[in-house]
């Protein structure tokens, strides 16, 4: 396999890093990812957009629209042209002597790999998820590469069987452990606002675009923990999880395994037909 490193694209096992980076001694960088569906990236533009606003939100000098050009290489070089595949985007601070502040003089290390991967057409995961506080920091809208908190929260979720962890802030639902979520009460879609309490998904701003053209009422409004007596249905989305149902969510089941809510069903059909 290929790796895009600095400009340089090389074999995987040749792409070395500087043990003093500081993506690796503070976390401090950003990524993406994205998929390429039938030769184009799924929303390329958003992506490299909102890993524009991250890089702005930390003071990395780097046009992140710059890698439009570079990723046809990198997928060249791969032999990953015309396959579904999903890329990754890392772009760290880079190196420098260890000191917590910004320092002067540093070039942004910049990391990209293409791994094939084919999505289904719809998501048929009907998931089990858990609830559990919302510990991560207060920036959220940052998809910073320091992931510790959404990697022990989704942790739990793999140690009780379940696929995902949603979370709670403040007392009301915020997002997942790696994905948003939605609710539907009496026909009407929720999902908490874009603030700094969640990851401004692509999917999620997908959704919501499509609950707008098929005349589906939403409401970016958070959904109270005590509220979830009244759920009606509940699903998941991300770039890999595109749409997925939710079928239990603690002790509470919504539906039986083979069964989803028909707003869920609506919107993972007209997804599919964006790809
Ligand atoms: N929320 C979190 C915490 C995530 O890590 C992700 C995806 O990685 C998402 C939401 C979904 O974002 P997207 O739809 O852009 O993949």
């Amino acid at each position: 396999n290929k790796v895009y490193l600095n400009g340089n694209i090389v074999d995987a096992e040749e792409a070395k890093i500087s043990v003093f980076d500081r993506g690796f001694i503070f976390g401090d960088g950003l990524y993406e990812v994205m998929v390429q569906i039938n030769g184009s990236f799924f929303y390329e533009k958003e992506h490299l957009e909102r890993l524009q606003y991250g890089l702005q939100a930390i003071n990395i000098d780097f046009n992140a629209a710059f890698l439009k050009k570079e990723i046809p290489k990198l997928l060249h070089a791969a032999q990953l042209t015309a396959i579904d595949c999903m890329l990754y985007i890392q772009i760290t601070r880079g190196v420098a002597p260890r000191q917590h502040s910004f320092p002067q003089q540093c070039q942004p290390t910049v990391m990209m790999y293409a791994i094939p991967k084919v999505l289904p057409v719809i998501n048929e995961i009907n998931a089990k998820v858990l609830t559990r506080k919302d510990f991560r920091w207060s920036r959220c809208d940052i998809k910073m590469t320091s992931l510790l908190g959404n990697v022990m929260l989704n942790e739990e979720a793999m140690q009780h069987e379940c696929y995902e962890t949603i979370l709670h802030r403040n007392g009301v639902y915020t997002e997942a452990s790696h994905s948003n979520v939605f609710f539907v009460k009496e026909d009407v879609v929720y999902t908490h606002k874009a603030n700094e309490h969640i990851l401004n998904g692509i999917t999620r701003i997908v959704v919501i675009e499509l609950c707008n053209s098929l005349g589906i009422p939403l409401k970016e409004e958070a959904i109270a923990v005590e509220e979830i007596e009244h759920i009606d249905e509940a699903f998941l989305t991300g770039t890999s999880t595109q749409i997925a149902s939710i079928q239990q969510i603690d002790d509470k089941l919504l539906y039986s395994e083979n069964e989803k809510g028909p707003i869920t069903k609506k919107l993972q059909e007209a997804f599919l037909k964006l790809k």
